[in-house]
């Protein structure tokens, strides 16, 4: 019987984030496979866990990491893949082992905990309905600037992971390319100094150059493109031609404006112009 690949999420900060079930789990598997063990060793301290790591899985080695680990589990061996903290695989090492071992038949379970993007989506205070994350912003100029300009349409929140050293070159770009919009920025997050800055882009850049340095981990959120329903539903449908059509057929003026008003989300006075236009 081949083994278990469990996917363990730790904390992203305060080492009280974790549940009793990935506390169990790494006490229970044969082997816990960490990005680095130092990282991983203080939590595994706190809850007195014993279990052996084996060789560590980064980014940048993943790919020769996967066939021993993967001879492992085939083996019969549990294992436990964490990340340095959060969930693995959400910006983080893990892709290819979890799909070489579905591949190989393995069962492959998470473990759920924290992430470090859905608590600051949760209390940033933006739409939460619909969101994108997008891990982390290009770090060229060029790409940077490529990228807003291609979220300028998109209407979920977008969640983002920062360094602090890129934190204010990306705000400013963000002030350039949308200037509108709310921005949320939570830092250190289950920490002791955690923080929620919100505002447009520049006013965030404000507070922060306030300061002399800006430390700690960051996640950007930039809130969604609000397009009333009105202006989603006409800009893909050409008015004048519907307008067109719709005398062509002989309909009269007054259900056209009913159409027009209910199928299409025109006011009413839009409607009235477009029908009597010329
Ligand atoms: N796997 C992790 C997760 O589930 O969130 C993410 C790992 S990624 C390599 C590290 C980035 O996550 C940091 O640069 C920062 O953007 C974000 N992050 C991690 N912990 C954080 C925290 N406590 N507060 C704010 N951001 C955090």
């Amino acid at each position: 019987m081949t083994g278990h690949l469990y996917l363990v999420s730790l904390p992203i900060g305060n080492l009280e984030d974790i549940t009793l079930r990935a506390i169990k789990t790494l006490r229970e598997v044969n082997l816990i496979v960490a990005e680095d063990t130092r990282n991983t060793r203080r939590v595994l301290e706190r809850y007195h866990i014993k279990t052996p790591f084996s060789r560590s899985y980064y980014q940048g080695v993943e790919s020769k990491r996967v066939e021993p680990i993967l001879s492992l589990l085939k083996e019969g061996k549990d294992l436990a893949l964490v990340s340095d903290a959060g969930t693995p695989l959400v910006s983080d090492p893990g892709y290819p082992l979890v799909r070489a071992a579905i591949e190989a038949g393995i069962p492959v379970i998470p473990i759920p905990g924290p992430t470090a993007a859905i608590a600051a989506l949760v209390a940033s205070g933006l739409p939460t309905d619909h969101f994108a994350f997008d891990g982390t912003v290009p770090r060229k100029e060029g790409e940077r600037r490529a990228y807003l300009e291609a979220i300028r349409e998109e209407q979920r929140t977008i969640i983002l992971y920062e360094s602090p050293h890129r934190l204010l070159t990306t705000l400013k770009e963000i002030a350039k390319v949308l200037p509108e919009r709310r921005v949320v920025l939570a830092r250190e997050l289950t920490k002791i100094y955690e923080e929620f800055l919100r505002g447009s882009a520049s006013e965030i850049l404000q507070t922060l150059d306030a300061r002399s340095e800006v430390k700690g981990e960051c996640v950007l959120l930039i809130e969604g493109e609000k397009r009333s329903a009105q202006k989603r539903k006409t800009e893909s449908v050409d008015v004048k031609e519907v307008v067109s059509l719709l005398k062509k057929e002989g309909i009269s003026n007054r259900t056209a404006m009913k159409i027009l008003m209910c199928c299409l989300d025109l006011p009413r006075n839009e409607a009235y112009r477009l029908i009597h236009a010329d």
